[in-house]
């Protein structure tokens, strides 16, 4: 999998541990607390994979799914959703709204990579590892 990853988040907590865990693991790891400055740092760093929360303010996960997925060079960047548990329904309208996949909060710590990996992974023809 490619290095930089950017984390749509609004959550100071869940950004940090997010942020922990992926760096720990060799990711570089930039951050945005809501939507707008996501699509924005998006645009600019064009990072490889992209972690959305999906409850975010203001404009929610699914206006920036499909946000993203105007722009050129995100048209297939694995786009992963993070959704509630609890919120049914909301892994249909991540995949309607363009995400890769999804991984459920709260995070578990020991399996968070693997799935990032796996699921950016499987968006990859001849996956590089
Ligand atoms: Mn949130």
């Amino acid at each position: 999998m490619d290095r930089l990853i950017l984390v749509i988040e609004d959550n100071e907590q869940n950004r940090y541990m997010v942020t922990f865990l992926l760096e720990r693991h060799g990711y570089t790891v930039v951050s945005a607390a809501d939507g707008p400055r996501g699509v924005e740092v998006a645009r600019r760093l064009t990072p490889d994979v992209i972690l959305l929360d999906i409850q975010l303010p203001g404009m929610d996960g699914y206006a920036v799914a499909r946000a993203l997925r105007a722009l050129d060079a995100h048209r297939s960047t694995p786009i992963i959703a993070v959704t509630s548990h609890a919120m049914v329904g909301d892994r249909e309208r991540s995949f309607a709204a363009g995400c890769t996949g999804y991984i459920e909060k709260p995070i578990n710590p020991d399996t968070f990579v693997a799935d990032v990996e796996r699921i950016a992974g499987a968006n990859r023809s001849g996956s590089e590892q």
